[in-house]
């Protein structure tokens, strides 16, 4: 058996598992994807990323690709119900109107664009980066010791391998084998219903018109559904329910079902269909107990698995994958202690745990089941997406400062440590930047008009612990070696005084800040205690 080496192993490549090779990569952190399929996924499913995702995005270069891909479905924003395509509309109702709403908090916008569109400018950009990814190739069985992981992987033909790496993060989906074989449990509501999303080719764009729906809920004798369509008016997918309890099972949905079911959600039998394929998925509210477990970090729906109402579940992934990758960059650089991957579990594991929760809670209001109670507990999606509060984790929280409920709407937010550093448009030589394009790869200190002496501080703590770390201050007008802030915002978004400093980590969230004046004396030891804490050292 032959054998090679990699520093982190991915297994799975669909969303997260490619999204994870990406921000390695852009870390340069060596990295093999395995994933058991031949390519990208080609289900839809995800069709809706929001504002933070695509602020992830930008980071690492995909967010142009993927807006140019997402231009066909700028119309694609309207939430119906209809008796079938050619039938009645029951009603029709405007999804999320796109991010023109948001730009004081955002550059970013909500990207509509079907998953397995995505998937392949992750993995242009995952290669690009230099990447290794091998399709068709399966992780077989793993172990893990002290000094690492030793996988066995099958490729194509059928022969096995072994691989070496650091570090396995499995993004195997909600039925993770690796998560199974670790002996992880999951908690949660558990699966809630039973569903397979049919993918069919058919000529449907004279049935639309000049109608284009982001989700179409569809409901005749027929057949009860949610109906997606592409740009193209030529591919969709249909999602239907089936219960076992009923005695009703995958195998009913045979070709000539399946072409009958998505014949009547179109409503013309002037269309013909054809049945490109079957992907059956559970509607489940189940979290894993944890997220870590020595050098196996789980990622994505191996991590959790949220109802898909409220389009919560990719965006989750990727953001696991954000946090992730710059931890695991550091730890095996040397810069950081391996410590600093527990707080990926400390960070995201209640944020699985919440968001799953959230999208049960969409489930009931979308279905009208939801109480009272359930309504009130039902938080916007700007909230759960962008306005976390860490709880514990690679970032020092303020003494005496008032515990920040687990998501807040991220427009109360001001810098505090373990939230987004938030989106403010300063000036670098006269041109707007949004202060979210300076973070990314190292750690960035900010500090306000009066705190230049700041500079040497993080020049000198950054060379102590061997790490990059940026600085930049950030005046009123402009001046040589600051960015101007003419409108005033920085302070106030940050939280700080003209004194005060921010330090911000690759991931963009606040790591430690102070809010007015420190000794210039004492700042190079008060900066570098901070980043040793946060780095595990
Ligand atoms: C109908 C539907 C609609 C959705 N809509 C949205 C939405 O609008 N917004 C949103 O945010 N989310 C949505 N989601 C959720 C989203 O699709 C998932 O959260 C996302 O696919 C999770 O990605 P993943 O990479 O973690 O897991 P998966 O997509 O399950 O991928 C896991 C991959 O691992 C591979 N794999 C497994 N085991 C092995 C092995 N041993 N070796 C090699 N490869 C292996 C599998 O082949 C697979 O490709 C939706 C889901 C569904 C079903």
């Amino acid at each position: 058996m032959s054998n090679s080496g990699t520093r982190v192993l991915i297994a799975g490549g669909s969303l997260v598992g490619l999204s994870t090779a990406v921000f390695l990569a852009h870390h340069n952190v060596p990295c093999t994807l395995v994933e058991r399929h031949p390519g990208t996924s080609i289900h839809p499913r995800a069709v809706g990323y929001y504002p933070r995702t695509a602020e992830l995005l930008r980071t690492v270069g995909v967010e142009e690709a993927a807006k140019a891909a997402a231009a066909g479905f700028e119309q694609h924003k309207t939430r119906a119900g209809v008796v079938s395509l050619a039938g009645e509309v029951l009603f029709s109702k405007e999804e999320l109107a796109g991010g023109d709403e948001l730009t004081d908090l955002t550059p970013a916008k909500l990207l509509l664009l079907p998953q397995d569109r995505l998937e392949p400018i992750l993995r242009a950009r995952a290669e690009k980066l230099g990447a290794d990814l091998r399709f068709s190739t399966e992780l077989v069985s793993f172990a893990q010791d002290a000094n690492g992981v030793t996988a066995v992987v099958k490729d194509a033909d059928g022969t096995e391998s072994t691989l070496q790496a650091d570090y396995l993060v499995a993004a195997d989906g909600p039925r993770s084998a690796v998560r199974e074989s670790l002996g992880i449990r999951r908690e949660g509501r558990g699966v809630l219903s039973r569903h397979v999303s049919i993918a069919f080719g058919a000529d449907f764009g004279a049935v639309l018109g000049d109608r284009r729906y982001s989700v179409v809920h569809v409901k005749n004798d027929t057949v009860t559904g949610i109906l997606v369509h592409d740009d193209t008016l030529t591919e969709g997918t249909l999602i239907v329910g089936y219960d076992p309890e009923k005695g009703e099972s995958l195998d009913d949905f045979t070709d000539a079902r399946c072409a009958e079911l998505v014949s009547a959600a179109i409503g013309s039998d002037a269309v013909e269909v054809t049945i490109r394929s079957r992907f059956p998925w559970d509607m489940a509210e189940l979290v894993s107990e944890t997220f870590v477990q020595d050098r196996v970090l789980i990622a994505g729906d191996a991590a959790h698995q949220i109802p898909p109402t409220g389009g919560y579940g990719a965006n989750t992934g990727i953001a696991d994958a954000f946090n992730l990758a710059w931890k695991l960059a550091l730890v095996l650089a040397g810069t950081a202690g391996s410590a600093l991957l527990d707080s990926y579990q400390e960070e995201r594991g209640p944020v699985g745990t919440y968001t799953a929760q959230q999208g049960s809670l969409q489930l009931a209001l979308r279905s009208g089941t939801a109480t009272e109670e359930q309504r009130a507990a039902t938080d916007d999606a700007m909230t759960v997406t962008m306005g976390q509060a860490y709880r514990s984790g690679a970032f020092i929280p303020e003494a005496g400062a008032q515990r920040l409920p687990l998501t807040s709407d991220p427009r109360t937010l001001r810098g505090e440590p373990g939230t987004r550093a938030p989106h403010v448009v300063v000036e670098r030589d006269g041109t707007p930047v949004t202060t979210l394009d300076l973070f990314g790869s190292g750690f960035v200190l900010l500090a306000g008009a009066d705190g230049g002496s700041w500079a040497a501080a993080a020049a000198a703590a950054g060379s102590a612990l061997g790490t990059d770390l940026a600085f930049h201050r950030i005046a009123p007008t402009a001046e040589r070696g600051a960015l101007a802030d003419p409108d005033g915002r920085w302070a106030d978004a940050y939280g700080v005084g003209p004194a005060g400093a921010v330090l911000v980590r690759p991931d963009g969230i606040v790591a430690w800040r102070v809010t007015g004046a420190v000794p210039s004396g004492e700042q190079g030891a008060v900066l570098e205690a901070a980043l040793r804490r946060i780095l595990a050292r």
